[in-house]
């Protein structure tokens, strides 16, 4: 079974336009990404959820988890979550979806997520602290974190790391921060988007990798950012069963060779990357499975 534990579906309004929508939402973080930034430049592509079906069939993706993004305003998050459980409600056997939430909302945000776990979503994310006005150590975060202990259900957070170019809707998330968190929660199921801005080779240390044991990390928009070696090194470092297969769909992972949203071409790179059969069924789909119960 194939799982992609990493993709984007947005409401059909933000698709259409997706600039003016982020401007009528007050979401200049997202609005960055998808093109209201001075260069005019986006590599965020687009496709309706039938699409994505029909992506899914031609790569032979059984799965994929819609993640929600980092959205400022609890009711940019409603709208998101509305969408991604109404989306997964028509697709039951092929879409799982994550609530996105904004910690500093309170008591709204949590109820929120009782409301998308209610309504079948598996899990929170995608969040970042520091795209939404907020820290790892504030108490509303701590809050949604504690939420999603007693749920039983995991967390995945935006990841970059520390160096490296610069780009539109760029977020550096201090490292020790995930790791702080790992450790004020051993029991929290964390998944760490984009390998974790490279934390997995921080892994090496035997105490980080021991307050890391209940970490995953999700291989979404890879080609993007690093070689291709990268996915059999993580996989050295942390071990295949906290390396999970994401793609970051509708994303142009290579922007360079088609303006085309698909899986094929990530899917190639990852089964090409020298993983043992074995390692490589566990990434591509049997950690998600149990990560995530289906
Ligand atoms: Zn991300």
């Amino acid at each position: 079974m194939i799982i992609d534990t990493h993709i984007h579906m947005y409401p059909p309004e933000a698709m259409a336009d997706p600039v003016g929508w982020a401007r009528r939402m007050d979401e200049p973080y997202w609005g960055a990404l998808v093109g209201d930034n001075p260069s005019g430049k986006t590599i965020q592509g687009w496709a309706t959820v039938d699409q994505l079906i029909r992506d899914m069939d031609a790569a032979g993706i059984d799965r994929v988890v819609i993640q929600g993004i980092y959205f400022r305003h609890h009711e940019t998050c409603v709208v998101q979550n509305d969408w991604t459980i109404r989306y997964c409600r028509q697709y039951p056997d092929r879409l799982t979806g994550f609530a996105t939430v904004q910690p500093l909302a309170g008591q709204q945000a949590l109820d929120e997520v009782k409301r998308a776990v209610d309504s079948g979503l598996r899990g929170i994310g995608e969040i970042l602290p520091y795209a939404q006005g907020h820290s790892m150590r504030d108490e509303p975060f701590l809050a949604v974190v504690e939420l999603a202990l007693e749920l039983d259900i995991p967390v995945c957070l935006h990841g970059a790391e520390p160096v490296g170019h610069d780009y539109p809707g760029r977020a550096v998330t201090p490292l020790q921060d995930y790791v702080w968190l790992a450790e004020q929660y051993p029991d929290l199921k964390l998944i760490l988007a984009h390998l974790g801005g490279l934390l997995p080779f921080y892994e090496l240390n035997r105490t980080v990798r021991k307050i890391m044991r209940n970490v995953y990390y999700d291989t979404a928009a890879i080609p993007l950012l690093y070689r291709p070696e990268v996915y059999r090194l993580a996989v050295e470092a942390v071990g295949a069963e906290k390396i999970l297969f994401g793609s970051d769909y509708p994303l142009l992972l290579y922007p360079r060779r088609t303006r085309t949203p698909g899986f094929a071409d990530l899917l190639a790179e990852v089964r090409s990357a020298g993983l043992p059969a074995d390692q490589l069924r566990r990434v591509l789909g049997e950690n998600a499975q149990n990560l995530l119960k289906l």
